[in-house]
């Protein structure tokens, strides 16, 4: 398994991942298969939408702002509530299909690691299965 770190400047922050996930797919070797790249923070995760116009990852993040407020009402003494709530919603993994040594992403696609609690740093997980 790669991991590699990103680091965060906001609460609710999403980074463009694709060029350390492929660069993690790559050092493992296999050229054909599924990777999966996996969040493992209960506060952020990660998800694959359009990175052409900067504009709709925008909204994303501040729709799901406006869904989930960070004041509540909410039970959990840590205080970061609607970051859970979030990361619930957006999900825990990505999984992406590795041909001849590539990342098999749509042309617009990006993937994104997903801070609901930043600035921090996060780990990403990517774990190739060779086919
Ligand atoms: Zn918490």
């Amino acid at each position: 398994m790669e991991t590699f770190t990103v680091r965060s400047s906001a609460r609710t922050d999403f980074r463009q991942i694709n060029q350390e996930v492929s660069t993690a797919v790559k050092a493992t070797g296999i050229k054909d298969g599924i990777c999966v790249v996996f969040v493992p923070h209960t506060t952020a995760r990660v998800t694959i939408n359009e990175n052409a116009d900067p504009a709709a990852r925008e909204d994303i993040e501040s729709t799901l702002d406006r869904m989930v407020p960070w004041d509540g009402p909410y039970r959990h003494a840590e205080g970061n509530s609607a970051a859970h709530v979030k990361a619930s919603m957006v999900g825990h993994a990505a999984v992406i299909p590795i041909d001849r040594g590539r990342l098999a992403l749509g042309t617009w696609q990006g993937i994104y690691l997903c801070e609901f609690d930043g600035p921090r740093t996060r780990n990403v997980h990517v774990q190739v299965v060779s086919s």
